[in-house]
């Protein structure tokens, strides 16, 4: 190991994250540092990593989780807290067996025909590879987390804690069994979550069906989008103020086709202006009409087979799909004259959100939890602040939620999942609940008992994420110093899925809240501002980028610009500035360390002897520091890298290190040397830098560390040294204010330069009125005339010198003037030349232009957007060539 990590003598000439990332990765998990100590007299921080979904790989979106919740991690280390970063796997029951079931069907086969075991282990073992390369990936990411914590929610420890849950909700109550309607997933063969299905706007119709009379002649006509679900109908109902159907109150009407006898009934639940103002109740297949069948005790029938074929109650249409009887159905209507009419319809329609069929709302025995005394306490969390939600308008959205919270499906028919922990008796008919494996009927004692067929919803088990993974329902020290965790770092887009429920569940089961802050992150958009998704082509794997452009460079390009709440475009062109940033920090520290070696000083800064730009650099560094902690505390990390970068970018490496390029050039014997402040300031910097680009300022701060006195070599690694501190002292208005000047100067003469196309190699003459800077100022007269390639340079004592001369150019600056000799920039007699010549072509082009624009041929004949280009060039013609008069004035 240590062979390997020796820092060559020479650093290569450019940046090779390639080379150095698994490098460091294996140093840090080989010395333990993701691993915290557990120190009762020290606050922790913690983070308990959302668990990526055992179904894939990580993408985009994980990735930006990973940097996140990383950046927080390693500066809390720094911070010298002991920091645990729990990370984990989900076995994302519905979705991993889709995903395993779309496989079996490659090979020909099913589930059902392979059987519930072996498909079982088939899924199992996909899971196993899948979580290894889960974790591998989350390493190339830079992720700093405990592994030797590292969690499966079917771990035995997890899976526990869900049959405990369970165990302790049943016995409150708080759990139970009934029948309900339900979205049922054909496709998947289970129940969902109201939150599991996606609703689309659908262009359907909207059918009017006459239903007879059976005893009076006479009719009914109800208009449905679902002409099947006639066939489950056990009931028309009317509103009771309707005057319309005051008389058939009471009568019964013939459905057709199974030609069963069912009642009209009076419902205050029936809108008065939706179609006829009379429908059909359906009490199997509706939320709705499940609620009026419940008032007014209708029969529910049920006419769906689990995979949507139509079952026994169906008569003629049995053994069809729901979609093949629709139209069997309209047809057989419309034959005997009971369609009366068809109407185009726009409605929402519910889908499976994880195989996108169709969902069908069907009246199902299932188990519940009752969320509602469950979210009084999420939302008393919330209002009293001990769980802060940022960005903070999202805690109306929680709230909102939360008071209109549903009772909550937590039973599905699969095969993958949590078992629910319940055991039917099969003699005395009653059921068991028990945490372990149950032997025999707590009722009767008989052993002729069965478990539940069905698992519970994954998020069952995600909801008691935070407590589970440190070892509840046992008093481990983990849970006592862990719990409550400190953020909850996740997207926004599962606030209700997830968030929501583990704060119910953490205060139900710890009777403490989960965590303290609950952080959101936005969608991760393409350049166009689309969402990334398979379908649109428009996916970034993290893994190929990261090989692309460097582990930093995408962490970069993924902090930058990121706010809490808001959606973020990761762009080619922000992965490109992150790679060319780790460049231009490799080329900074390359500089450093041989001005280091080829200088051989002393590295103490020798603090009363600093030249302005030494105390400028440090002002500016500690403004930075203390702003960037600021804005770390506040979790703008966007922001705070930001200012880190254009601190290290555009004043240190633009400015400080040229400046001290000329000041090294030019040293004389005795003169105070910029090395000691270069490396202070570089080393400095690399530790800010550190949890964001994590790779290369290790690497970095490697090869400055070796050419540093001993006193440096006690910190082993980047990642535990002190995350730096701001020095309110070294903050320097003075010095700020002559380095602006200087670098205002500057670059005004470089603009200049730029924009009369002056040849790189040409100097120019300048003369500079500094007014009270000047004796400031006037020691940067090298600097400038380096930097700027200005020869020779004059000081002014005062404005008048500025000469009013036809042949100069005064730039006007915040504290300063600067006049710069045209004849120094350009050949005045061919500039002159070539202007007139580009006036008079100019001219020409615009007496045409004028000429055509008069023309009543052109005008009367030509479309109008060709006359409106024509008049747009004139104008843009017209606006050049004042431009050109104006620069010829020299
Ligand atoms: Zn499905
Ligand atoms: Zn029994």
């Amino acid at each position: 190991m240590t062979e390997e990590l020796s820092v060559q003598y020479e650093m290569p000439k450019a940046y090779e994250p390639g080379k150095v990332e698994a490098k460091w990765y294996q140093f840090w998990l080989e010395k333990g540092y993701f691993k915290p100590e557990i120190d009762p007299g020290k606050k922790p921080f913690v983070i308990i990593m959302p668990p990526p979904n055992v179904t894939g790989e990580l993408h985009v979106g994980h990735a930006l989780t990973a940097t996140l919740e990383d950046i927080m991690t390693r500066w809390h280390r720094m911070k010298g807290e002991p920091t645990l970063w729990l990370p984990g796997v989900d076995h994302a029951g519905i979705a991993t067996q889709v995903v395993v079931e779309q496989m079996l069907a490659k090979e020909g086969l099913d589930r059902h025909k392979l059987g519930k075991e072996k498909t079982q282990e088939r899924i199992r073992q996909w899971a196993e590879s899948r979580r290894k390369i889960i974790a591998q990936q989350h390493q190339r990411l830079g992720a700093s987390c405990d592994w030797s914590r590292e969690r499966f929610t079917l771990d035995e420890g997890p899976s526990r804690a869900v049959r405990t849950a369970f165990f302790r909700l049943y016995n409150k109550g708080l759990i139970y069994q009934g029948e309900r309607i339900i979205n049922w997933c054909p496709r998947c063969a289970t129940a969902l979550s109201d939150l599991e299905v996606e609703h689309k706007e659908i262009q359907g119709h909207l059918y009017y069906v006459r239903y007879h009379l059976a005893e009076d002649d006479g009719f009914i006509t109800v208009a449905t989008t679902r002409p099947e679900t006639i066939l489950g109908d056990t009931a028309v109902a009317v509103n009771p103020e309707d005057e319309r159907f005051k008389a058939m109150l009471g009568k019964k009407v013939i459905l057709p086709a199974v030609n069963r006898e069912i009642p009209i009934v009076a419902d205050e639940a029936v809108d008065l202006s939706f179609g006829t103002g009379a429908v059909k109740i359906t009490p199997a297949h509706d939320p709705v009409d499940f609620e009026v069948a419940q008032r007014q005790g209708l029969p529910l029938v049920n006419i769906l087979n689990l995979d949507a074929t139509m079952n026994e109650n169906a008569g003629p249409y049995t053994g069809l799909d729901r979609f093949t009887c629709r139209e069997a159905i309209l047809s057989d209507l419309d034959k005997d004259g009971l369609l009366v009419k068809v109407e185009p319809y726009s409605h929402s329609i519910g889908h499976c959100c994880r195989c996108q069929v169709i969902i069908e709302p069907v009246a199902s025995k299932q188990w519940f939890i009752n969320t509602q005394p469950l979210a009084q306490a999420a939302i008393k969390a919330v209002l009293d602040g001990r769980i802060t939600i940022i960005p903070e308008r999202f805690t109306k959205v929680y709230l909102n939620w939360m008071e209109n919270i549903r009772d909550w499906c937590i039973s599905r028919q699969l095969w993958w999942g949590h078992r629910i922990p319940v055991w039917y008796c099969h003699d005395c008919g009653d059921l068991t609940v028990t945490i372990e494996e149950a032997k025999s009927c707590r009722h009767c004692g008989s052993a002729n008992i069965e478990q539940d067929p069905d698992v519970l919803d994954t998020w069952f088990s995600s909801a008691l994420w935070t407590h589970s993974t440190l070892g509840w329902p046992d008093d481990t020290e983990e849970l006592g110093y862990f719990y409550p965790t400190t953020v909850m770092e996740t997207g926004y887009d599962i606030l209700f899925f997830w968030v929501a429920r583990m704060v119910m569940m953490g205060l139900e089961d710890t009777g403490n809240i989960p965590f303290r802050t609950v952080y959101l992150h936005g969608l991760i958009r393409d350049e166009k501002g689309e969402k990334m998704s398979k379908i649109r082509g428009n996916v970034l794997n993290p893994i190929e980028t990261l090989e692309k452009y460097g582990t930093d460079a995408l962490r970069f390009a993924l902090s930058t610009g990121t706010s809490p709440g808001n959606d973020l475009k990761l762009t080619t062109s922000r992965l490109e500035a992150g790679r060319n940033f780790a460049n231009k920090l490799w080329n900074a520290s390359r500089f450093v360390v041989r001005s280091i070696e080829s200088n051989r000083t002393d590295l103490k800064i020798q603090w009363d002897l600093l030249a302005v730009e030494d105390r400028w650099i440090l002002s500016r560094l500690n403004s930075t520091l203390s702003s960037v902690t600021r804005l770390m505390e506040d979790f703008q990390f966007g922001e705070a890298q930001r200012q880190i970068y254009e601190f290290l970018w555009g004043e240190f490496c633009d400015w400080y290190i040229e400046i001290a390029k000329v000041r090294l050039h030019s040293i004389g014997e005795g003169a105070l040397s910029p090395i000691p402040v270069l490396v202070y300031v570089l080393e400095t910097s690399l530790r800010l830098l550190h949890p964001y680009m994590p790779f290369v300022t290790e690497e970095l701060w490697q090869n400055l560390k070796k050419r540093l006195p001993s006193d440096w070599q006690q910190v082993e690694s980047i990642m535990v040294a002190n995350y730096p501190e701001a020095d309110k002292a070294a903050i320097d208005p003075q010095s700020e204010r002559i380095i602006e000047s200087v670098i205002e100067i500057i670059h005004s003469i470089r603009n200049t330069r730029a924009q009369y196309k002056v040849e790189s190699k040409r100097w120019i003459e300048a003369k500079i009125y500094a007014g009270e800077l000047t004796l400031d100022i006037t020691p940067y007269s090298q600097a400038i005339q380096t930097l700027a390639r200005v020869r020779p340079i004059t000081f002014l004592d005062s404005k008048r010198e500025v000469p009013a001369s036809e042949n100069a150019l005064v730039l006007v600056l915040k504290e300063s003037e600067v006049v710069i000799s045209m004849e120094s920039m350009v050949n005045l007699e061919a500039e002159r030349r070539r202007l007139q010549k580009e006036i008079e072509q100019s001219q020409a082009e615009v007496v045409q232009l004028e000429a055509r624009l008069k023309d009543e041929a052109f005008l009367t004949k030509a479309p109008a957007s060709v006359i409106d280009k024509e008049r747009q060039k004139l104008y843009t013609l017209t606006d050049k060539l004042e431009r050109l008069k104006q620069q010829i004035k020299f």
